[in-house]
């Protein structure tokens, strides 16, 4: 502490151009300000926004990139001024890493609404050194966008809950459906997906999951719990359930046509989109108007109701459905990503992938 230490060395996996194909990358780490943590990576999780973002989907990559934002850990070092944590403590770090702490959004504990937000990785520094997240050994992390991993869960099937659990469970807050018996579909069953079933069935909704096909049926009912399965590529099954949900979260990663769905509420049917699709989508203004529907959208949650969610899943006993990999694998697992082919998030085994290398 206090001591003048050479810079230290953060071991990752980064992609290098719109390929997405990840190698490994060494880069210095960042020194522990006052109000920083160091946490060494035990798991990250493997979001579809991972994918999005190593490939360029939206145009905006910076490489080197390491990717990863769904990060459990230890503290393994503490900044002068953090009284929250210290080291050994077991902790979580999601999509964001700063904001303006200033305005409205940051004033209000919804940071992740900030216009000058910090992305984990994909995004800079005040001193110009970019942002790298959770596909990597170490990270140095503002300790305001740092949460407490409650003991009683897991760590490697908590990683995802750091994104893919907030994103569902801000909006089932924010909207209210946390109204037993109010009925919802969850629109694509990979990740984020999963999640909105857990999380739903936990607020006691009635859960209809929306899929492209019946091969995660089974699951979807036996395990997760779902009530309901619709096919989404049968339209006399979509026609035969016009106007029976309140709600849909729409996970889906790609282009698709709303008017596929919207009918799929009644009146005052919400359609909250989560999935961030790098296209325009449609749909017509009838599909709305009749039936007064409304489109929304929501990301993550604030720093605040990250911590609570955890402690929610803690006391329900919610966890990630996962496939535990090691950075050797991280290609593959990239690829299988793509072609939706992980029951239903792959977690990179951190520390075992550096004890095996
Ligand atoms: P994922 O694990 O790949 O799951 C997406 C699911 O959507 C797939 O399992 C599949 O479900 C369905 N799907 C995939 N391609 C489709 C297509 N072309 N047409 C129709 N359905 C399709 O992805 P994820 O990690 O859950 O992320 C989903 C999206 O949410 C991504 O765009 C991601 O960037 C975004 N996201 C947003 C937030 C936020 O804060 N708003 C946070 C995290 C992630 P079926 O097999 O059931 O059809
Ligand atoms: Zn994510
Ligand atoms: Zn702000």
């Amino acid at each position: 502490m206090g001591s003048l230490e050479s810079p230290r060395t953060a071991h990752g996996w980064a992609a290098h151009d719109g390929s997405g194909i990840l190698s490994p990358y060494e880069f210095p780490l960042r020194e522990v300000d006052p109000d920083s943590v160091e946490i060494k990576v035990l798991y990250c999780g493997i979001c579809h926004t991972d994918l999005h973002q190593l490939k360029n989907d939206y145009g905006m990559s910076r490489y080197p990139m390491v990717a990863g934002h769904e990060v459990v850990g230890t503290v393994t070092k503490v900044g002068a001024g953090v009284e929250r944590f210290k080291v050994g403590d077991c902790v979580g770090v999601g999509c964001i890493v700063g904001s303006c702490q200033d305005c409205n959004a940051c004033t209000g504990d919804m940071e992740q609404y900030c216009s000058k937000k910090r992305w984990t990785y994909n995004d800079v520094f005040p001193d110009g050194e970019p942002t790298q997240g959770g596909f990597a050994d170490l990270m140095v992390v503002d300790q305001r966008f740092v949460v407490t991993i409650p003991e009683g869960l897991s760590l490697d099937a908590a990683a995802p809950l750091l994104c893919a659990g907030i994103t569902v469970y801000s909006p089932m807050k924010h909207f209210g459906m946390t109204e037993p018996g109010k009925k919802c579909g969850i629109l694509g069953l990979g990740g984020v997906g999963h999640m909105g079933v857990k999380f739903a069935k936990a607020f006691g909704l009635h859960v209809t999951v929306i899929s492209t096909s019946r091969s995660k049926e089974k699951e979807a009912r036996e395990v997760l719990g779902a009530d309901d399965f619709l096919v989404s590529t049968d339209p006399e099954q979509m026609a035969a359930a016009a106007q029976s949900l309140d709600y849909i979260l729409d996970t889906i990663p790609a282009p698709h046509p709303l008017d596929m769905y919207l009918p799929l509420l009644g009146m005052n049917g919400k359609f909250i989109l989560l999935g961030v699709v790098p296209a325009p989508l449609q749909f017509v203004a009838p599909n709305i108007l009749l039936g007064r529907r409304m489109i929304a959208g929501s990301f993550v949650g604030s720093m605040k109701e990250t911590q609570e969610m955890l402690e929610f899943s803690a006391e329900k006993k919610i966890e990630c459905m996962i496939e535990t990999v090691t950075f050797d694998y991280i290609n593959e697992a990239m690829k299988r990503l793509e072609k939706n082919d992980v029951r239903y998030r792959f977690v990179i085994d951190v520390e075992k992938s550096n004890k095996s290398a």
